[in-house]
């Protein structure tokens, strides 16, 4: 597994992106630092990336690896895991990182509860630095710890996406909005926007 880090401006330019700096976004710098060194960057759309999470980490993967939303080579799946795949489309390489469970141990418990209690009745200032002091140990643990350490490394679960293909639109029938045609519905004959379906659904 290749360690080259990141430089200390690479961070300073994600943290900027991001907005702040968060145990997310060092998760998610680490598994960037592991695409690029591994797979490349993705100047097109070379390099896929499948997220399973819509978190901080994710930020970081745009950033840093060239695989976005925008161009389409940055697809998320809401599994709700720290689980990040990557694919080379050039010879077929794949890999799956997943956060290992239990990552941050009993400072991590110690953030949980205390965000908890943040968002329920407020901390006093006490508790208000150890919830920072300790957000700053994890993310220095997490960019600090070696990747064995913080991922495993797994086979991807789903075949490397087909490339984004450039559709037809079609009208919605209801709002008069265009849609791309793979996204469009049917019902009773009509064609209509996802929107609508679903407004016509709940009626
Ligand atoms: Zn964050
Ligand atoms: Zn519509």
């Amino acid at each position: 597994m290749s360690e080259a880090r990141m430089s200390t401006k690479c961070i300073q330019e994600t943290t900027a992106f991001h907005g702040h700096w968060c145990p997310g976004l060092a998760l998610g710098i680490r598994v960037a630092e592991w695409a690029v060194n591994e797979m490349g960057k993705s100047p097109d759309e070379e390099i896929v990336a499948v997220v399973e999470t819509d978190m901080c980490g994710v930020d970081a993967i745009q950033f840093l690896t060239g695989c976005t939303f925008g161009k389409g080579n940055l697809i998320h799946r809401d599994y709700g895991k720290n689980a990040f795949s990557f694919y080379r489309r050039r010879d077929g390489k794949a890999m799956r990182l997943v956060a290992k469970p239990d990552l941050f141990g009993e400072k991590g418990r110690l953030l949980g509860r205390l965000h908890r209690k943040k968002l329920r009745e407020g901390l006093n200032e006490e508790e208000a630095r150890r919830l920072e002091r300790t957000r700053e140990e994890i993310s220095t643990h997490i960019m600090e710890a070696p990747l064995q350490e913080l991922f495993e490394m797994k086979k991807p679960i789903e075949p490397v996406p087909r490339k984004a293909r450039i559709l037809t639109s079609l009208t919605c029938e209801s709002c008069g909005e265009q849609m791309m045609e793979s996204r469009s519905r049917r019902f009773q004959e009509q064609i209509l926007c996802i929107p609508c379906f679903e407004a016509l659904e709940r009626r």
